[in-house]
């Protein structure tokens, strides 16, 4: 038996890394039930595997306890959950400010989402290079502003010039990275950037393209040559979706979360509560106000789901 990582998965065979960059392809036997819950796949990419080798067949025998998981619900009834990947060391949320606009709710939600998966964000801000207008370059400052506030590492880059892309590089080294972001705004530009040899596509994908593509789409993660991987695939790119109850939101919002200690009412909403001290830090602009709509429009919502 060899422990490798699973870092490719068909649903029906894996492509399983094992030490000494051996990559062998991998069947399943018998029945794998992890975490208690039912997934439409036992073994994700990510997860670190016991591998047996018979008769050249190799067999994956176990999965070893996950850190984490990234999963998304079937949309069917049947309450089962699809494993998007295990075992991500970060997400890197790829933003853009113009061309086309990422909006603060879409961000806050992902960053929510990830929160409550305790896997730690960095934003990446790309376009940069089309940042001439003077608005563009305000609203880049003023959005690095109030997500560095909140303690998220934030990057400006550009995929096109290279600005920035070395210090990307230096954030994913030895890592496994969940690439996300919206469609277009330059995630597989600024990956083959970081890694010229990755070669992924490039385009501007209409998003009924892009959703059609996500029930077929192989999961994948790449190896990177400073060490590490990123998982790109349609359904990481979106992952902020997470069932939340109400009253659960607030602590995904580590700012809120932090201030709400200052509330008269230790169940408080920060909606219309007197001695709210969320409301008050907000009219004081110590917490963003965009960052307090998004948190009310999540509650407002459907329990945190963002689409
Ligand atoms: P993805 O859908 O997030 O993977 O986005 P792509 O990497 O396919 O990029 C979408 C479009 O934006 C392509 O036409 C890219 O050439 C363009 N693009 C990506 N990054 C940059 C950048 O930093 N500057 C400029 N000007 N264009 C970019
Ligand atoms: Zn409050």
């Amino acid at each position: 038996m060899e422990t490798g990582r699973v870092i490719k998965s068909t649903g029906s065979w894996y492509v399983v890394e094992l030490p000494g960059e051996r990559r062998v392809e991998c069947r399943i036997r018998g029945k794998f039930r992890l975490e208690g819950m039912r997934t439409t796949n036992p073994v994700a990419v990510g997860d670190l595997v016991q591998v047996e080798e018979k008769e050249r067949e190799y067999v994956i025998r176990e999965i070893m306890p996950r850190k984490n998981y990234i999963i998304r619900k079937s949309t069917n009834l049947s309450k089962e959950a699809h494993i998007l990947a295990a075992n991500v060391d970060q997400a890197l949320l790829v933003a853009t400010v113009n061309h086309p606009v990422t909006s603060t709710v879409f961000i806050d939600r992902f960053l929510a989402g990830a929160e409550a998966y305790r896997i730690p964000v960095v934003l990446v801000f790309n376009k940069t290079d089309l940042y001439e207008e003077e608005e563009d370059r305000a609203l880049l400052a003023e959005w690095k502003g109030i997500y560095e506030q909140v303690g998220y590492v934030c990057l400006a880059v550009s995929a096109e010039t290279g600005e920035g892309v070395e210090e990307v590089k230096a954030l994913l080294a030895g890592k496994v990275t969940a690439v996300a972001g919206l469609s277009g705004v330059g995630k597989s530009s600024l990956l083959n950037r970081v890694e010229p040899g990755l070669g992924l596509k490039t385009a501007v994908i209409s998003d009924a393209h892009d959703s059609g593509k996500h029930t077929t789409t192989f999961a994948e993660m790449f190896p990177l040559s400073g060490g590490g991987y990123v998982v790109d695939t349609p359904g990481v790119r979106s992952f902020g979706m997470v069932d939340m109850e109400k009253e659960e939101i607030s602590h995904f919002f580590p700012e809120i979360f932090a201030c709400a200690e200052g509330c008269r009412f230790y169940n408080c909403t920060h909606t219309h509560e007197p001695g709210c001290a969320v409301r008050a830090a907000v009219e004081a602009g110590e917490i963003s106000a965009s960052r307090y709509a998004s948190y009310l429009s999540m509650l407002e919502g459907d329990g945190g789901k963002y689409r």
